[in-house]
């Protein structure tokens, strides 16, 4: 019989800016000291090591002992975790590059990683005792949030821009939620969740203004060490909006080195933004001091348009420390890009993952990224989600 204690080894929260450290089992937002998103900490014990995930199960509660969760009974899956990481033949050798991974993350539940986020969450707020969960979302956060409310047996509010294509809307009526339209993008959405939680007592799970998505969505960095055999890529390139994934990636990479089950080599990794709403991208290239103030326009791929994200000092520490970059592509290059794997590999991708293709063979152009190196894309949903404007 495993105890609760050695379920996880969550020890405390921290500032992503100051280290303050916050007690794991208060806290549920980000940290009022600097106005920083907060980080979980654990104290992994050395009994934690790779030979123990053998015959494990296969979704992201495999790598219990670094996620959140206290009481193993408060878990809601769906089965999210362990998509496959695919070899593109077609694509390898008209282009000439024989180490070109897909990491497929639409075969998540709900069609996007962000099940992976919201079953750590949404698992948070049941150990919690919330009632009620709250998102603002350009899509995606959405339809999951309310999948695992659903399970959770927990109410689900979503907050979406009214402009969003009508399935995204579909899914989160069919789970029971109530969906809350909003005249812009994600930014005036967070708005409106801050106006309601004056009056409604519910648990905001927003995009890194609570601790807990991050932790699901890293262990994406966990599975890509784990599938490709314990050694990194070269180069992981993400479409990037609020950042929980790529922020999450690096986290698994320094809590792994951490224990001993990888060295210090790491990946370059590479922000995907849509031309039309790239705030990392202008704030990497100095065009502007930050993103606060940043104005975007929508795109195609509904889960890039975040025009503040609330992380950006997170982000832009990830892809300075990894020597990476940041990138934006255009709508309809991102269509193009999604039509061309789609007859070349059998796979769908969302606009989000078109845009990472063609950010490659821009950045391959570029002399930025060489087609020899082990090259992982990924894919972070599904594009039957956006048919309608794709075809
Ligand atoms: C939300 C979303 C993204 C961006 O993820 P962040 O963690 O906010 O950076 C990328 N692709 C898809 C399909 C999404 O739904
Ligand atoms: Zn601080």
């Amino acid at each position: 019989m495993q105890t609760v204690q050695q379920f996880t080894s969550l020890s405390h929260l921290s500032c992503s800016q100051c280290g303050h450290k916050y007690d794991a089992f208060e806290v549920h937002s980000f940290a009022p000291c600097c106005n920083q998103p907060l980080v979980a900490n654990y104290d992994i014990p050395e009994t934690f090591t790779r030979n123990l995930l053998r015959g494990r199960e296969a979704n992201m509660w495999r790598y219990r002992e670094v996620l959140p969760v206290m009481d193993p009974a408060n878990i809601v899956t769906l089965g999210e975790g362990m998509t496959p990481i695919l070899t593109p033949r077609h694509l390898r050798e008209k282009y000439g590059m024989p180490s070109l991974f897909i990491k497929d993350e639409s075969l998540n539940p709900t069609g996007s990683f962000k099940a992976r986020g919201l079953s750590a969450a949404v698992s948070k707020a049941k150990e919690a005792g919330a009632h009620t969960c709250i998102v603002p979302t350009a899509g995606n956060a959405g339809g999951a949030l309310a999948a695992y409310c659903a399970a959770a047996g927990l109410k689900a509010i979503v907050v979406m821009p009214r402009h969003t294509p009508k399935v995204f809307k579909d899914e989160c009526n069919l789970y029971g939620a109530e969906l809350i339209l909003v005249d812009g993008l994600i930014s005036d959405c967070a708005k409106k969740v801050a106006e309601m939680k004056q009056t409604t007592d519910c648990f905001d799970i927003s995009t890194l203004k609570e601790p807990w998505r991050l932790e699901g969505k890293k262990t994406m960095g966990y599975e890509i060490a784990e599938q490709m055999n314990w050694t990194l890529p070269n180069v992981i390139l993400y479409p990037t909006g609020g950042g929980t994934g790529l922020i999450g990636m690096w986290k698994a990479f320094e809590e792994m080195e951490r224990m001993g089950w990888i060295g210090s080599h790491r990946p370059r990794m590479i922000a995907v933004q849509a031309a039309t709403c790239q705030p990392i991208v202008h704030t990497w290239q100095g065009v502007q001091p930050n993103c606060r103030k940043y104005v975007g326009r929508p795109s195609i791929a509904n889960g890039l348009a975040v025009p503040n994200p609330f992380a950006e000092n997170m982000i832009l520490r990830v892809l300075r420390e990894s020597k990476g970059t940041a990138i934006a592509i255009q709508d309809n290059d991102m269509i193009a890009a999604v039509k061309e794997v789609a007859r070349m590999e059998g796979l769908v991708m969302a606009p989000e993952g078109g845009a990472i293709w063609e950010a490659l063979l821009e950045l391959i152009a570029q002399g930025t990224i060489h087609r020899e190196e082990k090259i992982l894309l990924l894919n972070t949903g599904s594009g039957y989600k956006y048919l309608e404007n794709i075809c």
